[in-house]
């Protein structure tokens, strides 16, 4: 079950809310995410006490807050590296990361490649509403173009990033997306992703109704497409095509990727291990098997 540490206790979602109001804005859809990471803590069954919670900056970097967990909230955009080292340093604790597209793919865009790469053992939830919403409205890395916003009074220029294709292109090796309004199926994907032993990266889609007025609920509610049940979860190709090209032209929605290879947590003990003359070593043999 990789990090997770499996309990005999019944857990419910409310045994994750913590004492502290959620002050996210009415129809913001961050609610329908955080519902969903209640459920999925309950469902994979991780003890308040056995759980990380690490952000940045921004409305989605609130999270924490919210979650009875330990918990940092950090720089902006800095909130993988950070938890980077957590989950080195308490490789038997749960760590998760929650953060939006700004802080994830501009300030922190640095940090993405690495967790991916690395494989460090954690799951990484990022809240995807296309705009900076605490700062009031400025354009983000995820904006659809020509979006007016803030700082794009004639239209964004640019041409969104691709997160799916991003993340696969660096090695996540647990890609999913889901959409705010259906928290079932997003708490199905974090549960999954909790449970997966590596760097899991769920993508979520989530309506910031006061600033991003073109990624309405309703626009993404009816852009959502459920990812086949044939398609080969394994298949790096595959899930790069539904990444670029959607499922018949509709957001894809549900897990695209999945594989194992050792976690970064697991090459430094073998590296321990070896300097410090345990027997069985082989860091050669380590690296070998995580290619996949
Ligand atoms: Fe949600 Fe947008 Fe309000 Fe932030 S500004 S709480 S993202 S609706
Ligand atoms: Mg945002």
């Amino acid at each position: 079950m990789g990090c997770v540490i499996a309990t005999k206790k019944m857990m419910k979602p409310r045994d994750y809310k913590s004492e502290v109001p959620v002050v996210w804005c009415p129809g913001c859809g961050h609610y329908g995410v955080l519902d969903a990471i209640y459920r999925a803590l309950a469902g994979a069954g991780i003890e308040p006490s056995q759980l990380i919670s690490i952000s940045g900056i921004g409305c989605s970097s609130r999270t924490p807050y919210f979650l009875h967990s330990y918990k940092m909230h950090t720089l902006h955009g800095r909130a993988g590296a950070v938890a980077t080292g957590a989950q080195l340093a308490r490789p038997d604790l749960t760590v998760m990361v929650f953060g939006g597209d700004g802080d994830g793919f501009s300030i922190g865009g640095g940090h993405m490649p690495h967790m991916a790469r690395k494989n460090v053992n954690m799951t990484y939830v990022l809240f995807d509403n296309g705009i900076y919403g605490l700062t009031k409205g400025q354009y983000s890395p995820t904006s659809p173009s020509a979006m007016k916003a803030y700082t794009t009074p004639y239209g964004s220029p640019d041409e969104p990033l691709n997160p799916l294709l991003y993340m696969l292109t660096y090695g996540a090796t647990y890609v999913a997306q889901g959409f705010a309004g259906k928290p079932s199926v997003c708490a199905k994907l974090i549960q999954d992703g909790l449970q997966h032993k590596g760097f899991s990266y769920i993508h979520i889609l989530s309506q910031c109704p006061s600033f991003n007025t073109v990624d309405s609920v309703e626009t993404y509610r009816e852009a959502v497409a459920a990812i086949p049940d044939g398609h080969d979860t394994s298949n790096l190709g595959d899930a790069m095509t539904l990444a670029r090209d959607g499922v018949n032209g509709g957001i894809p929605m549900g897990l695209l990727y999945q594989i194992t290879r050792p976690t970064l947590d697991e090459r430094m003990h073998a590296i321990v291990q070896g300097v410090s003359g345990h027997k069985g070593y082989d860091l050669n043999r380590i690296i070998t098997l995580s290619r996949p």
